[in-house]
């Protein structure tokens, strides 16, 4: 699959990063209109967004004010000269959106959670040529994900880029939505040059927090943000804690650090290249390491097997972890992820000694192939 870059999406789009910004909500047409002209008075942003059909947790809530924002967005780009994304949820949803001629739209958590919705967003963008943004699903599933980005490519949709906003977590954390940043890496192995655009103001769920996960999404070389700004936040509709006002936005824009991907400078170059040969010889030390480990491991599964032994005791299994935990305290290094490591490797461990037993069950003679 092949994606454009989001240069090329639109002429005169020269920046890095890639912003898109406004409002959760379009409320009314001059709280759109006065947010639309301060954004186009930074100079920084390339997308006007706004949710004009709000998908709402709780009934009661703010649904959006519908259909009747689109002219309010039309405003926007003829008065301030933005490009504009709307979110949209059903076929009747895009129908209304290019009728009023929107330039960008994107699919909501929600919406990528659903295969049957997705379907039909594809079904009815089949041989329209707009760019679409695709929020992570809710669930932390990358296959979700990337199906979305296949099912809308498959409808002939190339301009496309992954947007990501955090998963839900089960309990509060600090974060609204946990940013899980190993999902969007390995969704950018999976899918090489899909453009990655990070949605910090719904994994913060916090104003204060936007410019730290704004800034890690950069030094993770994602390509742009989608930042939700509001002309008085305390008063929103919905997110109201997460928006920025003016203010901050501004500061926030003056603050990102954009740190170059890689230079030329052959002295840097040398180093980097002598400092990733130690890293892959250790890589390699620690793949044999691991093998021997899980030889031995085969050679218990067969011992316990003979006597009859079965394969988790667990007081080892407390007494390894204590013990590995300890000595990686020693060594600098964080006892939770020592834990998490020897977990890891206790499991193949088991599984591997637990297939063995399966198999030599099966045979008359345990000892036979030895
Ligand atoms: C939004 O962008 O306002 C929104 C509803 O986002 P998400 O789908 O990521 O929850
Ligand atoms: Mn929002």
């Amino acid at each position: 699959m092949e994606f454009p870059s989001l240069k090329s999406w639109f002429e005169g789009i020269e920046n890095y990063p890639f912003i898109i910004a406004g409002p959760c909500s379009a409320e009314s047409e001059d709280q759109v209109i006065s947010i639309a002209k301060f954004l186009h008075s930074t100079g920084k942003v390339n997308i006007f967004r706004a949710g004009v059909w709000k998908p709402r947790t709780r009934p009661g809530t703010f649904n959006g004010v519908g259909v009747k924002a689109l002219k309010w967005l039309q405003r926007v780009q003829e008065e301030c000269n933005l490009r504009v994304a709307v979110e949209v949820a059903s076929p009747r949803h895009i129908e209304a959106c290019l009728k009023h001629g929107i330039d960008v739209l994107w699919m909501g958590a929600r919406t990528v959670s659903n295969p049957f919705s997705v379907e039909e967003i594809s079904e009815a963008l089949r041989g329209v040529d707009i760019p679409v943004l695709i929020k992570n699903p809710l669930n932390p599933d990358i296959d979700l994900w990337q199906g979305a980005v296949e099912r809308i490519y498959a409808a002939g949709v190339t301009r496309i880029a992954a947007v990501h906003r955090g998963f839900s977590p089960f309990e509060r954390t600090l974060y609204r939505n946990m940013p899980k940043w190993e999902i969007p890496i390995e969704l950018r192995q999976r899918m090489q040059n899909l453009p990655l655009i990070c949605d910090p103001s719904h994994i913060s769920g916090r104003a204060d927090l936007v410019p730290g996960i704004s800034q890690k999404a950069l030094d993770l070389t994602m390509n742009g943000l989608m930042i939700e700004v509001h002309s008085n936040p305390s008063e929103a509709l919905s997110d109201s804690a997460q928006q920025l006002n003016f203010e901050q936005f501004g500061e926030l824009m003056a603050s990102l650090v954009i740190r170059r991907p890689t230079i030329d400078d052959q002295g840097f170059l040398n180093q980097l290249e002598e400092l990733r040969n130690q890293i892959d010889s250790i890589d390699f030390q620690l793949i044999e390491l691991v093998a021997s480990r899980m030889e031995i491991s085969e050679k218990m599964g067969k011992y316990k097997f003979k006597n009859n032994v079965a394969v988790l005791q667990m007081e080892r299994w407390l007494e390894i972890l204590r013990t590995r935990m300890e000595h990686g305290t020693l060594q600098a290094l964080e006892p939770a992820f020592i834990e998490r490591l020897m977990t890891l490797l206790h499991q193949e461990s088991i599984r591997i000694q637990t297939a063995i037993l399966d198999n030599l069950k099966t045979k008359e003679d345990p000892w036979s192939e030895e």
